[in-house]
């Protein structure tokens, strides 16, 4: 295939033709097998972290997620637990084993959620924000970096690069919905963009449909959807009672339904000739 455009030097799949794989303790994302990451958008409590935990850990997800630092549309919003939330982040992930994923919003959070956090993630506004992701290519730590919502997979591919650039090829695209006309779904979820990013680059790559979507009856089909258009793996948002969630609560699976979806992922992984970890 004839790239679409200049494929940046460093994410280029010619760079590592295989694949590459990311360890996080002990789990691989970017291999044979895609990667379930689970919980709720924001750390709220302490009661509503480790119950939600417990049940994503359950039912198979190797990493969890939960905001700790939240970048919200308004600043009347719930903003996150801050510290606090990345203390209890660590003690659940003591406790249950699992590696943990959280934000950050700005440069000079990266030291603090390093301490804390597995895998730091660079959210869809911040996709361009330079300063942000040459601090992140300098983090030892793997960086989960969202498409912007106003992104072409070029320029996401160039956010990528400026992390790479760095010194840190640790990084995990993530396509998680674009804006669009449409207005029935909160986002347009790309999924073109999995093949496409797959096609040109040889970091590992996931999908997020929750905010791909903002609809909980439809993260199910384009979870689904996502693992058949071969994505290495999905992060998703549960929590243990999605009425009462301070954020994202209307796209938040609840432990229930995160259960059967992945009784169906594992049929659709095998169906391809890969299986969930
Ligand atoms: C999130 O993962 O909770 C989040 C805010 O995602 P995005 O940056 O994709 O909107
Ligand atoms: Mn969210």
């Amino acid at each position: 295939m004839r790239p679409p455009f200049q494929v940046p030097e460093r994410v280029g799949r010619k760079n590592n033709p295989g694949g590459s794989i990311i360890k996080v303790k002990g789990n691989d994302i970017g291999g044979s097998g895609a990667i379930i990451i689970a919980g709720p958008c924001a750390i709220e409590s302490r009661e509503q972290l480790f119950e939600t935990a417990r049940s994503v850990s359950l039912y198979g997800a190797r990493i969890l997620r939960g905001g700790a630092f939240k970048p919200r549309s308004s600043p009347y919003s719930f903003q996150g637990m801050g510290e606090e939330g990345l203390r209890l982040l660590k003690e659940v992930s003591l406790e249950t084993g699992m590696p943990v994923v959280t934000e950050v919003m700005d440069t000079r959070q990266i030291e603090l959620v390093s301490e804390f956090a597995d895998i730091l993630q660079v959210g869809s506004r911040n996709m361009q924000n330079y300063p942000l992701l040459k601090e992140a290519g300098q983090a030892k730590k793997p960086i989960l970096l969202k498409r912007g919502m106003m992104a072409t997979v070029e320029e996401f591919l160039l956010a990528a690069e400026y992390i790479l650039s760095q010194g840190n090829d640790q990084v995990i695209l993530c396509e998680r919905g674009i804006r669009t006309f449409e207005t029935s779904t909160r986002n347009t979820l790309d999924l073109s963009a999995v093949p496409m990013l797959k096609q040109l680059s040889h970091l590992p790559v996931i999908v997020d449909p929750s905010h791909g979507t903002g609809l909980r009856w439809m993260v199910p089909s384009m979870a689904k959807a996502a693992i058949a258009a071969g994505a290495d793996g999905l992060i998703m948002e549960v929590h243990y009672n999605p009425e009462a969630a301070l954020c994202d609560g209307q796209q938040s699976l609840c432990p229930d339904e995160f259960s059967l979806l992945m009784r169906d992922l594992r049929k659709i992984a095998l169906a391809i000739g890969r299986e969930i970890l």
